[in-house]
């Protein structure tokens, strides 16, 4: 199938119309068939639950082109499954997963046109969100909802690649205890707008939000989980139940283990220890394993030993590993990779 006429190169992590997306409605109980579509809007009532109460839930995925041109997804039913948790804690409906794996399918067939060649670094990032459509105006969840995806070609999510970026700690917090952190809901989002706003911050630069309830654990950044490196070469990363699961830092754990041989570990880790660390790493679907230079503590700069030029050893270890899982180079452990037959 011929490609669009696109700078495979020079993509960025923005939005583009593509052909056709996924679209499917809850109504009276139950999900309909669903079906594929070119009309890129969604049309609503002014009322819709998602529109007054914030009622809907994303995921974040992307297919890849291998050398030998066969196309694949990474771990897609891990997506399934923290979706079906995030629309359970929102009291929504669940899509079911094997629906929810076809129409990952489906988008990507139906869009190959768009799908970035080998080589280029870029990706096909497919976006599955669902949301309550019917008019909600006392607080309750929606009876009606949309599930929706559309997929879009991207590159690197910050500019630059492999460049190391600094963090801040931020003053204030992403989730509270027993609250959403640990779903994939946008509504953790829109408070980290204003955050991203003060003084005028520079896009490459993140945000390192602590544990909510005593301000001294390291939490996760708006949108990915951190991993740091200690100077025994031990993987840590930190253990709570208000950061998102990242599908990303859970794959990067096991193949440190079991194809680096390092050890690894799930612990509280607090900012006083920051400065021990050798490593430090945000990783994201989006954001793969991007590596942190610099952790900036209000007036406290910490300068990790990997410095600001380029990846710490073990984090581009960890990188090429999983980067060469995803694009087919390395052999998956089992089940991680599921190819698409495009007709
Ligand atoms: C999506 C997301 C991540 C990264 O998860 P992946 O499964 O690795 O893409 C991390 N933190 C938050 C808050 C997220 O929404």
């Amino acid at each position: 199938m011929g490609k669009k006429d696109i700078d495979w190169g020079n993509l960025r992590f923005s939005y583009m119309k593509t052909d056709q997306r996924y679209v499917s409605n809850y109504k009276d109980g139950e999900w309909d068939q669903g079906r594929m579509t070119e009309d890129a809007n969604v049309v609503m009532s002014e009322c819709a639950g998602v529109l007054q109460y914030s009622q809907s839930c994303f995921e974040g995925l992307k297919a890849y082109t291998t050398e030998d041109g066969r196309i694949i997804t990474f771990r897609p039913d891990l997506n399934a499954e923290r979706m079906e948790n995030s629309a359970i804690s929102l009291q929504m409906p669940v899509f079911p997963k094997k629906r929810f794996l076809d129409a990952v399918d489906q988008v990507i067939a139906a869009n190959v046109a768009y799908l970035p060649p080998y080589g280029f670094g870029a990706t096909f990032y497919l976006r599955p969100y669902m949301f309550g459509s019917n008019p909600v105006i006392g607080v309750k969840p929606a009876d009606e909802y949309q599930f929706r995806i559309f997929g879009i070609p991207v590159g690197p999510y910050f500019q630059g690649g492999a460049k190391p970026i600094t963090v801040k700690i931020c003053d204030y917090d992403r989730a509270a205890p027993h609250g959403t952190g640990h779903i994939k809901v946008g509504l953790n989002y829109a408070m980290s707008l204003y955050t991203m706003s003060l003084g005028h911050e520079k896009v490459y630069e993140e945000k390192m939000y602590l544990d909510a309830a005593t301000r001294t654990k390291v939490e996760e950044s708006g949108g990915a989980n951190f991993l740091f490196v200690t100077k025994d070469n031990l993987i840590v990363t930190p253990k709570s139940n208000t950061i998102l699961p990242s599908i990303t830092r859970r794959s990067a754990m096991y193949l440190a283990k079991s194809y680096l041989g390092l050890e690894t570990e799930e612990r509280e880790i607090y900012v006083e220890e920051l400065e021990e660390f050798e490593e430090c790493g945000l990783c994201g679907t989006a954001t793969v394993i991007a590596p942190v230079g610099k952790i900036v503590d209000h007036g406290r700069e910490i300068c990790l030993p990997s410095g600001m030029e380029k990846m710490g050893p073990i984090t581009k270890k960890l990188y090429d590993t999983l980067t060469g899982i995803q694009f087919g180079t390395l052999e998956a452990p089992q089940g991680w990779i599921h190819e698409i037959k495009v007709k």
